[in-house]
């Protein structure tokens, strides 16, 4: 039998990498990427010309423009266009390229700002999005929609996913722009490194957050687009199709920087600098249609961090 041929969009990103990496582990398949300078996919017609010459059987949709809350609010034109050509090139180009299995990454930001915590896949679309990134948040809606909408009208099996905070290799490390997991943990290793006898960590501590190691999302990605349709079916709606993707526990910021501070070695003081902001007091999804799916994350915190770091020193190293 031929191999299945599958194309991963985004394949350079934190999320398209990992995916990449569990694809390799699989038999019968040929994974297909482009960089952007190979192939834009903002450009409808690179992206038509693109599914015409090549035969893809699948396709993992992890290519997007993102960015902290800083580049949303900066760049909202950017955030909206970009996002919504690459869905919509490629969801309709894979139709008319007759690739029958597509699977999209979206975001938890999709979910409105007091959604009920956990948060259900039934919050979508039920009240007002947190107004800095409305416009990413708008454009991955419309990303599960237009999966939808193709399944109902063309008969295609496009599904989506959508993960909670995501860290791990590739992860962005900027000291201001990231996340709270890269930017602790560059922090914390810089502190240990200058022997500093305090580490100053943003916020009051209290706030909750889940944390999804990226290579946990990567095989639930996998695990989602191979399950059998019956299976699938069954436990999502033609018009409520999206499966949060996340380990169900949360921990609050205080317990992620001590966690931290053990993973890097740093054992000096933490302090909590309360003129910065907390964000929202709570972000937890809930992901009980996964695990009636079938699968549940596999890597503790404390495990992905020690991962993650373990390649943090490293990449810091090579890039001296
Ligand atoms: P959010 O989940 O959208 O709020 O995004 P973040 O990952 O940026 O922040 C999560 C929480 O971590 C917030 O309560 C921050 O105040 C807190 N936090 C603590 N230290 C840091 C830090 O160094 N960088 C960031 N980005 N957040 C931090």
């Amino acid at each position: 039998m031929a191999a299945k041929r599958i194309f991963i969009a985004g394949h350079e990103g934190m999320v398209g990498s990992a995916i990449v990496r569990q694809l390799q582990q699989e038999k019968g398949v040929e994974l297909v990427t482009r960089t952007r300078r190979e192939l834009d996919l903002v450009s409808q017609a690179d992206v038509t010309t693109f599914f015409q010459q090549e035969k893809i059987d699948q396709v993992y949709l992890a290519a997007a423009k993102v960015g902290g809350i800083y580049a949303n609010n900066e760049y909202p034109a950017e955030f909206i266009y970009q996002n919504l050509m690459i869905e919509t090139n490629i969801i309709h180009q894979a139709y008319v390229g007759g690739v029958k299995k597509l699977l999209f990454l979206g975001s938890s930001c999709i979910y409105p700002k007091l959604a009920k915590q956990p948060m259900q896949e039934s919050e979508l679309l039920t009240g007002i999005l947190e107004s800095t990134n409305v416009p990413y948040a708008i454009a991955k809606i419309a990303g599960i929609k237009l999966c939808e909408s193709y399944n109902r009208q063309y008969g295609v099996d496009y599904r989506s996913v959508m993960p909670t905070n995501l860290y791990g290799k590739n992860d962005n490390f900027h000291p201001e722009n990231s996340h709270v997991i890269p930017a602790m943990m560059r922090r914390f290793h810089e502190a240990k490194l200058a022997g500093d006898q305090e580490v100053t960590v943003w916020g009051t501590g209290k706030p909750m957050r889940e944390f999804l190691h990226v290579d946990d999302m990567a095989a639930a990605s996998v695990f989602v687009m191979n399950l059998d349709n019956a299976m699938y079916q069954a436990h999502t709606e033609p018009m409520l199709s999206h499966i949060n993707v996340g380990t169900g526990i949360d921990c609050t910021i205080r317990e992620l920087a001590e966690t931290m501070a053990k993973v890097v070695g740093f054992e000096g003081k933490l302090i909590f600098d309360g003129s910065k902001p907390d964000g929202t007091p709570r972000k937890l999804m809930e992901v009980t249609r996964l695990k009636r799916l079938g699968w549940s994350a596999g890597t503790s915190l404390e495990a992905g961090l020690e991962r993650t770091y373990e390649w943090f020193v490293n990449a810091a190293e090579s890039l001296r």
